[in-house]
């Protein structure tokens, strides 16, 4: 009798720890798919057939800004008021099959996501449940934005110039150039737009060359003082037509390490704006700020100076207050967006400071 019992316990003593070895291998699952969950980068909602939500990952509860606490049990629409994604689930729920959608979000803040919706299928076959991966694609939409817009102003960068080229060229084959005058007057415009056709041509190799990955900086010690007096020794003729006077006060021996031409690029595009956009009898001053071993440069002029709204976008290709008189100047809206790529490639930064009407202090900061 004594011995049976024995047997009994043990045996259920092994069965027991058998159980005990099974749940925890079971939490080590669940707790290993929770892990897995909250490491992707897609937000993972599991929904009930009644669109009542069961779990969220915190890539989810960042898009919608709830927390799975507050979420779990509740009514999809409840939670995530959107109409789109509840649609969605409602059409997988009622066609039974996987649904892939690109819908764009304006609340809690806008964002264009892929939402793929499925249902997932129970062991004996029904379906009680339904899986929402959201795909965030705003960054790659917003490339492919940026991507055509260039495309498009490109074109009409060109397409104006060479409009201008061909009706000027149509006028003196139709008779012009009988009139000795007039025909060196439309030559000289044609000639003013193919140097303009030129010089968008030579700022976008420039760009696509600084933007390719092939990219090498030939780094050397630069003497900035005599970098910037040679640069300024090249717009004299410029500066004299116009009274614009230049002083260079940047110290005896300053240096930094950097690529000569692009440095000297960066400074031949801020000194060309400073004297396009400047005053007669305005000045240019180029002076440097000693910081922690980093070296501001700036130059500064005394010009138009530029409007508050349009700071922010100063940069950005292409991006111009006054288009038709920076086209007059033969400009090209590329200019500073050089720069900026130069200097960042040399892991700098660029900014300015201006006010309208009185003039700008365009600056790069590098590291010595
Ligand atoms: P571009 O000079 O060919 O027009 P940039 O990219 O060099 O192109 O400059 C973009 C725009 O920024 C200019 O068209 C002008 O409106 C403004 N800008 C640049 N530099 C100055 C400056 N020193 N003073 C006033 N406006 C400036």
């Amino acid at each position: 009798m004594f011995s049976w019992k024995k047997k009994e316990i043990l045996s259920l003593k092994e069965s027991l720890e058998d159980k005990d070895s099974r749940i925890r291998d079971l939490e080590r699952q669940a707790a290993s798919l929770r892990r897995v969950l909250a490491s992707m980068a897609e937000g993972v909602i599991i929904l009930d057939k009644d669109t009542r939500i069961i779990s969220l990952n915190s890539s989810a509860e960042k898009i919608f800004g709830v927390s799975e606490k507050e979420a779990r049990g509740k009514l999809f629409l409840a939670v995530v008021p959107n109409n789109d994604i509840s649609e969605l689930i409602s059409k997988v729920l009622d066609k039974r099959e996987f649904i892939s959608q690109e819908l764009t979000l304006v609340w809690p803040i806008q964002r264009t996501f892929q939402v793929n919706a499925s249902l997932i299928p129970e062991e004996d076959g029904t379906i009680n449940r339904c899986l929402l991966v959201i795909h965030d694609i705003s960054e790659i939409r917003r490339l492919e934005k940026v991507r055509s817009d260039f495309v498009a102003n490109v074109s009409h960068e060109i397409k104006t110039p060479l409009t201008s080229i061909k009706g000027f060229v149509e006028t003196l084959l139709e008779g012009a150039q009988d009139d000795k005058e007039n025909a060196k007057h439309f030559l000289k415009i044609i000639q003013d737009h193919a140097n303009r056709l030129d010089n968008l041509v030579n700022d976008l190799l420039s760009l696509s060359f600084l933007e390719s990955k092939a990219i090498v900086l030939e780094k050397q010690k630069v003497d900035l003082n005599r970098l910037v007096s040679d640069i300024l020794s090249g717009f004299n003729s410029q500066m004299r037509k116009r009274s614009i006077e230049a002083e260079n006060d940047l110290p005896v021996g300053l240096s930094v390490m950097a690529d000569r031409d692009k440095l000297g690029q960066v400074f031949t595009n801020l000194i060309d704006n400073a004297v396009k956009f400047n005053r007669e009898k305005g000045f240019i001053r180029v002076y440097s700020q000693d910081l922690d071993n980093k070296v501001k440069v700036i130059v500064e002029d005394s010009g138009l100076g530029i409007p508050a709204k349009d700071i922010r976008r100063i940069f950005e290709r292409f991006y111009r207050v006054d288009k038709a008189r920076s086209r007059e100047m033969g400009g090209t809206g590329l200019g500073l967006s050089i720069v900026k790529h130069i200097v960042e490639l040399h892991g700098g930064d660029v900014g300015v400071e201006s006010t309208e009407g009185l003039g700008s202090k365009f600056f790069f900061i590098l590291p010595e």
